[in-house]
């Protein structure tokens, strides 16, 4: 293994309690590469003691940065800001409640190292210790995501995934706002190997997650990805307009043969109702793709950081 350089960049939000145990941890692990490393912490707007406890271990350990922003803006935002602060010639991103197990480190950096992968990418085979709801519906959004969009996001894949220098600057180089890292990791391509391992349960602190939040995330996911949903709406209208040809050559008959044009007020209503439906359905596609539009040409800035070393 040539001498190289590894970042690794870690989100935290509110994770006073994590923080420590993270860096020991991980640091462990690090002391036995041959490699110099760097840790660079992301405070994603904590309202807790996180950033006292990053700015701690800067001043004990050189190796340690951290990037502070002005308040929450997501994980997606924190990891983008330490994607564009790392320095390594490889870069890894991990979460700080220890679900991502340091211990894959060596593996993943001799992977990238032999030349061979330009990605070493992490999943996990199970989902022991999350709610059931959650894991189906994790299962529903990751087939719903395979069958819009072209690109490849296998079931289980985490954000934990160590890259090559030219990666990183592909992967920054998409800077678009609804950002969807799963999916641009696997839209700028590069050999990715993949490493797998058993769900393990949160060092400490609370997820910091809930079902809204996965849910608006999956639906930035669909439509970063994908224009397949428009798509559908258009040929539900095709569709639509083929059906009520058919029925209104239907009451004509009717009419005709049996001389009946009022009778059927509540299939009416059903009709309305329905078709409305369907209607409100496809203008509220069309309304999240306005919306995408609408924030990319803002052109706001990803985060706002108040503090980094
Ligand atoms: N995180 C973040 N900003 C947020 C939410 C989460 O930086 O708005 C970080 C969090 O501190 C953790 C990682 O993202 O390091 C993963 O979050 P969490 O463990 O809560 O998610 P889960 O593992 O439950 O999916
Ligand atoms: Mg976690």
């Amino acid at each position: 293994m040539n001498s190289c350089k590894l970042s690794v960049v870690v989100p935290c939000f509110n994770e006073q309690e994590a923080v420590p145990i993270f860096y020991n941890e991980v640091k462990k692990i690090l002391v036995t590469l041959k490699a110099e490393y760097e840790i660079i912490f992301i405070d994603d707007g904590s309202s807790d003691k996180t950033l006292e406890e990053v700015k701690e271990l800067s001043e004990k350990d050189k190796g340690v940065h951290y990037v502070s922003f002005s308040r929450n803006f997501g994980k997606e935002a924190a990891m983008y800001a330490g994607l564009k602060k790392a320095a390594g010639d490889y870069v890894v991103i991990m979460d700080v409640d220890l679900q991502d197990p340091p211990s894959l480190i060596p593996e993943m950096l001799s992977a990238v190292c032999s030349g061979e992968f330009d990605s070493a990418a992490t999943r996990r085979t199970n989902r022991k210790g999350e709610p059931p709801v959650r894991s189906m519906f994790a299962r529903l959004f990751y087939k719903l995501m395979r069958y819009f969009s072209d690109i490849d996001i296998v079931d289980g894949a985490r954000d934990f995934r160590m890259m090559s220098r030219t990666m990183v600057d592909a992967v920054l180089s998409v800077s678009e706002r609804g950002r969807f890292s799963k999916g641009i990791f696997a839209w700028v391509g590069f050999r990715t190997k993949y490493f797998e391992y058993k769900n393990v349960e949160r060092s400490a602190g609370k997820t910091k997650w809930n079902f809204r939040k996965l849910f608006l995330y999956s639906l930035d996911g669909i439509v970063a990805f994908s224009t397949k949903p428009l798509v559908l709406a258009s040929i539900t209208g095709i569709l639509f307009l083929f059906l009520s040809f058919l029925f209104i050559i239907f009451i004509i008959v009717r009419k005709v043969l049996f001389g009946d044009p009022t009778a059927g007020w509540p299939s009416l209503v059903c009709i309305i109702l329905f078709v409305s439906g369907i209607q409100l359905f496809c203008t509220g596609i069309l309304g999240q793709y306005l919306a995408k539009v609408y924030l990319e040409t803002k052109q706001r800035p990803l985060y706002i950081a108040k503090d980094e070393k």
